[in-house]
């Protein structure tokens, strides 16, 4: 069964190709630098790139996949939660497509996309697990009690991780996206020279905050500190932070398997440190942490290529809670 996968929730147009469960083809064409300038994302801007590339990306992908468009099974988009205009040029070509095919159309939650990309290499593993996303938007914390089923444990009370690396990037000089860049200085520098603390130390709950983290980078620079070793000290406590909500998630509810995806994942001082608390971690591989199509199709591959409704009447939506607990 061969599924494409779209997403164009924000700023990047990511096309994929799944066939009976393993991904054969992931394209992301990337709009970084024609937001860079601005400091952030500007939707109409990024709906209009999105409308320049999605054609010619979905026809490459069939090429390097070596299929016709006819072959396809199931077309699948996200449907949100992300930019409304980024989103409905993804949603509505792929509705479009579907429909001229006449092939069953699949809606897929963004964050449910994020949470099956680190799946892509490991078929075994069923539910219940832990899903930890760590994105540009998003820090939240799901029990997955079986497919389809998504409990929030705990959010972010302000910005979200990837957020958090991307402000005291920018405040520390760096560029966008801020992960990478602060992983790198952090390289450089001494975590221990630098007095940040770990956010919400006591609490009982699975909540995440990062903006006083962000906070102290500025104050931290204000006193005169190196900028390496504020990034290297940042890097610890978030990790640090991250590592002690999920430990403690996985203690209180038993579950021994833990999924983190979204951008962060790729963080390898988060990895490494999640790696030793002694539970099963999976991660995203390569490519396919950060916003792509692939992980759309991967979705739709596992909780509803059995048995597709067609959701050609289903709008998309800016705002989506993922949460379908019962
Ligand atoms: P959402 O899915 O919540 O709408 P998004 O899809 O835009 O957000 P992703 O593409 O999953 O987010 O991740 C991007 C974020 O990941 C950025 O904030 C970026 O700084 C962060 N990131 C990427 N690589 C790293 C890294 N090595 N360490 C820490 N953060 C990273
Ligand atoms: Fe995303």
């Amino acid at each position: 069964m061969w599924i494409l996968g779209i997403d164009t929730s924000c700023d990047d147009t990511g096309v994929g190709l799944v066939r009976d469960g393993s991904v054969v083809v992931n394209l992301v064409a990337s709009q970084t630098l024609l937001h860079q300038r601005y400091g952030g994302v500007v939707p109409e801007l990024a709906s209009r790139e999105h409308t320049q590339v999605i054609d010619g990306l979905v026809q490459q992908a069939l090429l390097e996949g070596g299929i016709e468009v006819s072959q396809l099974d199931l077309v699948a988009a996200t449907r949100g939660p992300g930019l409304i205009g980024a989103l409905l040029v993804g949603y509505t070509y792929g509705k479009g497509l579907a429909f001229a095919l006449g092939k069953p159309f699949v809606a897929v939650h963004h964050l449910e996309g994020h949470i099956y990309a680190a799946l892509a290499e490991h078929p075994e593993v069923e539910p219940p697990f832990l899903a930890l996303i760590a994105s540009g938007g998003h820090t939240h914390l799901f029990e997955v009690p079986a497919w389809g089923t998504y409990r929030l444990l705990g959010a972010t009370l302000d910005d979200a991780a990837g957020e958090a690396f991307d402000k005291s990037a920018r405040l520390l000089g760096l560029g966008y996206p801020g992960g990478p860049e602060i992983e790198r200085l952090a390289q450089q520098g001494d975590a221990s020279r630098v007095p940040l603390g770990v956010p919400l130390q006591g609490q009982e709950g699975f909540a995440f905050s990062f903006s006083g983290l962000k906070t102290a980078v500025a104050r931290a620079l204000e006193k005169g500190y190196a900028p390496a070793d504020i990034a290297a000290r940042f890097q610890q406590v978030a990790v640090e932070h991250i590592a002690q909500v999920v430990t403690r998630a996985a203690l209180h509810s038993g579950l021994r398997t833990l999924l983190v995806t979204g951008g962060v994942a790729q963080n390898a001082a988060l990895k490494a440190h999640l790696q030793a608390a002694g539970l099963r971690i999976l991660f995203p591989p390569r490519g396919l942490a950060t916003d792509n199509g692939a992980m759309i199709a991967l979705a739709a591959w596992r909780t509803q290529a059995q048995n597709p409704q067609n959701q050609l009447n289903l709008p998309a939506a800016a705002y989506l809670p993922l949460s379908r607990a019962p």
